[in-house]
C-alpha cells in the first residue's frame, strides 16, 4: 500500500464516524482502533519525507528577459510566524503570488487551495489557514487557521476547489 491508500483508509473511518456509523461498544471501539491504527502510523511513516520539504508563501515573481527566467521573492514559512524569513529563487516557471508552495527536489508544488494566507477577522491579521470544507455547487470554502483553529471564509477559494479535478475535493 502507498500513502494514498493509507490516507484514503483513514478518510473512509473518518467518513463513517461521521455519518453515523461509529462504534457502539467498548469491543467495537477497540476493534476499529486495531483496524485503523497501522493506517495512521504507515501514514506518518510514508509522509515523512515531507518534513525535509520548505514550505514557501510567495512575495514576488518577475521575468528577466535576458536569461528566460523568473527572480522570485518569497517567504520561507518554517520560521516564527509572522516574522518569516525571505529568501530569492530563480526559477525557470513562473509562481503566483501571495500562494504556498512547497519546495520539492523538482522545483515548487502549489498548495492552493488546500492551504493558504488568509485575513482572520478574530485575531485582525493574516493567518496560516487549511482548507476543511466547502459547499458543492456555491458558497465560500471554510478554512481553519493552524495556529488557533479560528474559521476563516473564502469565496474565491471555494470557486477554486469547486473546480478541482473530480475526485479530488471529496
Ligand atoms: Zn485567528
Amino acid at each position: 500500500m502507498d500513502l494514498v491508500d493509507h490516507l484514503n483508509a483513514l478518510r473512509t473511518e473518518r467518513n463513517r464516524a461521521a455519518h453515523g456509523d461509529r462504534p457502539q461498544s467498548a469491543g467495537e471501539s477497540t476493534l476499529r482502533v486495531a483496524e485503523t491504527r497501522p493506517h495512521l502510523e504507515q501514514a506518518l511513516i510514508k509522509a515523512k519525507f515531507l518534513t525535509q520539504l520548505p514550505w514557501l508563501l510567495t512575495i514576488s515573481c518577475s521575468y528577466q528577459p535576458r536569461s528566460h527566467t523568473f527572480d522570485v521573492i518569497a517567504h520561507d514559512v518554517m520560521g516564527d510566524h509572522p516574522d518569516f524569513e525571505r529568501r530569492e529563487f530563480t526559477w525557470p516557471n513562473p509562481v503566483a503570488n501571495d500562494v504556498f508552495y512547497i519546495l520539492s527536489p523538482e522545483g515548487p508544488v502549489s498548495l492552493s487551495p488546500f492551504v493558504a494566507s488568509l485575513f482572520c477577522p478574530q485575531c485582525q491579521q493574516m493567518e496560516v489557514c487549511y482548507a476543511t470544507r466547502t459547499a458543492k455547487n456555491s458558497g465560500p470554502a471554510i478554512l481553519k487557521s493552524f495556529a488557533r483553529g479560528h474559521a476563516v471564509h473564502s469565496s474565491n477559494l471555494g470557486d477554486e476547489i469547486r473546480s478541482l479535478p473530480q475526485g479530488s475535493a471529496q
